[in-house]
């Protein structure tokens, strides 16, 4: 904790009770650096954080839900569990860090759909797809298109028409690359 009269980030407790009621906690901290001693309250949220959803209902904010919603994108995709525990607590930390006590879900998909990206391409128009609600192959071809393009266009490209019908989308998916192998890379 940072010292509010020398701002040094040093300090240590010197005493610590809860109060009366159990939901606050006192803690008596010196400051090793200037010797000054604060006081800090300790309270326990009462306004767990909430998700707001696209029609205006409220949910509790659950960790598992974005981490369940990552596996289901990374299903048969090289992406280890260590990187979609990552990925979460990554997306959790900026959430926590931005917003107290609602979150609008779009933003929690968004940044899903940010850190997908960088992992498995695959994955990332999966959750799209799911997550935006395709209507038809039209959005489905919006996101390839934005995947191909490695840098933002200045110059808009007018909105084409969908030449291709849905079947030899599929069919070209379906013969796609092979996915990387993992565990070439030397242990150390
Ligand atoms: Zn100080």
């Amino acid at each position: 904790m940072r010292c509010p009269f020398c701002k040094e980030n040093n300090d240590k407790v010197i005493d610590s009770r809860e109060s009366t009621d159990a939901f606050v906690i006192r803690r008596r901290r010196e400051c090793l650096a200037c010797g000054r001693r604060i006081t800090t309250y300790e309270r326990i949220e009462e306004t767990p954080l909430r998700v707001v959803k696209k029609d205006g209902s409220r949910t509790p904010f659950e960790r598992r839900r974005i981490l369940i919603g990552l596996m289901k994108a990374c299903e048969k995709r090289p992406v280890s569990a260590d990187i979609l525990e990552d990925i979460t607590a990554k997306i959790e930390e900026h959430i926590s860090e931005r917003y107290d006590r609602e979150v609008p879900s779009r933003v929690i998909g968004n940044l899903i759909m940010r850190e997908l990206r960088k992992v498995d391409q695959v994955a990332y128009v999966r959750f799209a797809s799911v997550y935006r609600d395709f209507k038809d192959v039209e959005d489905f071809e919006q996101v390839a298109g934005e995947l191909r393009r490695k840098k933002p266009t200045t110059k808009k490209a007018p909105k084409r028409a969908a030449k291709k019908p849905a079947k030899r989308k599929a069919a070209k998916k379906k013969g796609g690359r092979k996915p990387r192998t993992d565990g070439d890379a030397p242990a150390s």
